[in-house]
Parts: structure tokens; C-alpha cells; sequence
């Protein structure tokens, strides 16, 4: 095992900048997700630290190694891909022990190796088939199988589930993630579903348009996002965004479009007449009869667990999430109100959270 540090690693393709300055420092055993939208450059960086794409600039290291111009097959990682990447004329067993083939290693050694990584798997019934004679799922659990025999110092993941069907693809993140409690293997996994990086992740690299946007734990990220892309990004539902206008008499207040008010956390740096976006993410909306906003309701969604509803709020439409169940109507006129602490205040023009 080991640990990858990524110091102002850039990637351009002629004139065209992909990656910008990423510094990213994975702790030995740790299981980091990289997210963002597609294009954002997640494959481009992960390729990298494989050893698949040069280096513009900038220093990536395994453990203390430095390895910008180390050939792929001598980095110790091991790298599962959204496709699979499996030879379609070999077997299962042939497929995961590919690497201790070409290593000339030991069959008896190679038979044991396999077979310990086709348990953890539940892969025993199927040594003998060839790819095509496998679901996908299994299919995915052979490109996994074959990474860990390999015993890698680190596991590299594009997009593996992408794939699967929604059933699977919730299955399968679980068996990764208990895969990697057992293993502690160094992994960097990537992917464009924030659900996955939630669930999965020790730690969350947030990135747009080749930009790191946040890194932290899921639900630092959540509780706290750095700016309106990651408040928008992490969540589902995801964040509600007012644009207000800040007026103080003795606390402040965001008044918004028409000229509701909202009571805003104590001590952010604010000043009359200052223009702010105001997040509220859905669960943190309250409906109460003293409550101090006035919204109508335009669309309920029974979840059964839960229920989410949109309702018309200073001229926009806002999620609101409840648990249970109400017997609300589209057109019903409710009052909403909001816990100042659960407010999240950000600059419009520079889009960073402020306080
Ligand atoms: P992601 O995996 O986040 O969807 P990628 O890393 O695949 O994004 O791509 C990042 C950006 O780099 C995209 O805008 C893509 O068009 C560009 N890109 C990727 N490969 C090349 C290439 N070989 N030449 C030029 N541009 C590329
Ligand atoms: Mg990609």
C-alpha cells in the first residue's frame, strides 16, 4: 500500500488546459472519490496517476516515489475501467490471473491467488466461463477479481459501475466498499454520481472544468460546501438557491424577490444592500403555521418513506423534503420557515460562500 501525493499536476492538450494546478495529498489505505460533471477532466487525472497520459506539469508520487515518467506496468497499481477491459478468448481464471501469467509465477501460487479473490467475490461457480457467458455484474467482479490479485499498491476506478443497471449499481458500492474495509488498499475512485461519491467515500474530490473545487469528507462537503458549484453538485434533492438582498436592522435579513424575509446566521461579514444567494437545502425547510414565509404548493411527490413537494416561493420554484406523509395539494397556500444556522450564504459574483 501506499500513498499518492499530486503536487500543481497540470494537463494540456496543445493549448487546450484540461487539468489546472491539482495538489492532492491520498494517505496510505485511504479511499478518495473523485466527482464532478462530465468533461470536468476525472478520467484525465486518474490516467495520469496510472501512467496512460504524460504529465504537462506538475509531480505525482506513490509512496516516495516520483513517478511522472515511470511506464504504467512498474507503478504497482492495479486499474478497473467502466468497459471491463477483460479478454473476451480467455476464462475467468485465466482473465484474473493474467498478470501472475506474465510474471511466470508459480501455478500452484497463481491457483491460490485466484481463488482467494473469487471467494471474496462469489465468483467460485464461474472459473471455467468465458466473458460472454457472464452478466454484466459478473463481468465487473472478474475486472475487480483480476485487480486484486495483482495486490496492488494502489487501485485506480473509472466510472466501474456505470454499466449496471440502478439495482446492481447500489449493490455493487456496497461490495466495494466492504471490499475496501477488509483490503485497505489505497484507492482513487471516479465517478460523475454524487450518491456514489457520498456513500462510498473517505474522502471527496470535488472538480470542475479541471478545477478542484473541494476536497473533504462527504459530509463536510455537505454541511459545509466552498461554493455554489459544490452546494449544487452534492445533494439529492439538491439545494435551494434564493437571490436576495441583505437588509440589517438589528440582525440581518435577506429579503427576497417580493420582499419576504429571511433571518440570516449571526456574524457573517454583511452589509445593507449587499446581494447574496441564499442556500437552503430541502429537509431544512419547516412547515409551521408561524412560520414566516408564504409559499404555494405546485407539485407533490409521495416517496412513502418521505415526501418531496415543489412549491412557488418569491417567484422560483423551491424542493422542500419531509418525512411521512401530508396530505398537501398542488395550490394549497402553506407558511415555511428556515433555522437561520441551516442557511448557507454565497457572493453571487464570485460564487464563494461567505462566513
Ligand atoms: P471526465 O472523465 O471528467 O468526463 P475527461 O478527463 O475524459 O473528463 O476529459 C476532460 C477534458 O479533456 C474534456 O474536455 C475532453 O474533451 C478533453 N480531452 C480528453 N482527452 C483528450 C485528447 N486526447 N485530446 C484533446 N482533449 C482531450
Ligand atoms: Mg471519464
Amino acid at each position: 500500500m501506499a500513498s499518492v501525493t499530486l503536487e500543481k499536476v497540470q494537463k494540456s492538450y496543445g493549448s487546450v488546459h484540461v487539468l489546472h494546478e491539482v495538489d492532492l495529498e491520498i494517505a496510505d489505505g485511504e479511499f478518495v472519490v473523485l466527482v464532478g460533471p462530465s468533461g470536468c477532466g476525472k478520467s484525465t487525472l486518474l490516467r495520469m496517476i496510472a501512467g496512460l497520459e504524460e504529465v504537462s506539469g506538475g509531480e505525482i508520487r506513490i509512496g516516495e516515489r516520483l513517478v511522472n515518467d515511470v511506464a504504467p506496468k512498474d507503478r504497482d497499481i492495479a486499474m478497473v475501467f467502466q468497459s471491463y477491459a477483460l479478454y473476451p478468448h480467455m476464462d475467468v481464471s485465466s482473465n484474473m490471473g493474467f498478470s501472475l501469467i506474465l510474471k511466470k509465477a508459480d501455478k500452484s501460487a497463481i491457483e491460490s491467488r485466484v481463488g482467494a479473490a473469487a471467494k471474496r467475490l462469489g465468483l467460485n461457480g464461474f472459473l471455467s466461463r468465458l466473458p460472454r457467458q457472464l452478466s454484466g455484474g459478473q463481468r465487473q467482479r472478474v475486472a475487480m477479481g483480476r485487480a486484486i490479485v495483482r495486490d496492488p499498491k494502489v487501485f485506480l476506478f473509472d466510472e466501474p459501475l456505470s454499466n449496471l443497471d440502478a439495482k446492481l449499481r447500489v449493490h455493487m458500492r456496497t461490495e466495494i466498499k466492504a471490499l475496501h474495509q477488509q483490503l485497505r488498499t489505497t484507492s482513487v475512485y471516479v465517478t460523475h454520481d454524487q450518491i456514489e461519491a457520498m456513500t462510498m467515500a473517505d474522502r471527496i474530490v470535488v472538480m470542475h472544468d479541471g478545477v478542484v473545487q473541494q476536497v473533504g469528507p462527504p459530509l463536510d462537503l455537505y454541511d459545509r460546501p466552498a461554493n455554489l458549484f459544490v452546494a449544487g453538485f452534492i445533494g439529492s434533492p439538491g439545494m435551494n438557491f434564493l437571490q436576495s438582498t441583505v437588509a440589517k436592522g438589528g440582525k440581518a435579513d435577506a429579503v427576497l424577490a417580493d420582499g419576504q424575509k429571511l433571518r440570516l446566521p449571526d456574524g457573517l461579514p454583511l452589509k445593507d444592500g449587499d446581494q447574496v444567494i441564499v442556500g437552503l437545502r430541502p429537509e431544512h425547510i419547516k412547515l409551521t403555521d408561524h412560520g414566516s414565509l408564504d409559499a404555494e404548493v405546485e407539485v407533490v411527490e409521495p416517496l412513502g418513506l418521505s415526501t418531496q413537494f415543489y412549491v412557488k416561493l418569491a417567484g422560483q420554484q423551491v424542493c422542500v423534503f419531509v418525512m411521512g406523509r401530508t396530505n398537501m395539494r398542488p395550490g394549497d397556500i402553506i407558511r415555511l420557515s428556515a433555522d437561520p444556522a441551516s442557511l448557507h450564504v454565497f457572493d453571487p459574483s464570485s460564487g464563494n460562500r461567505i462566513g
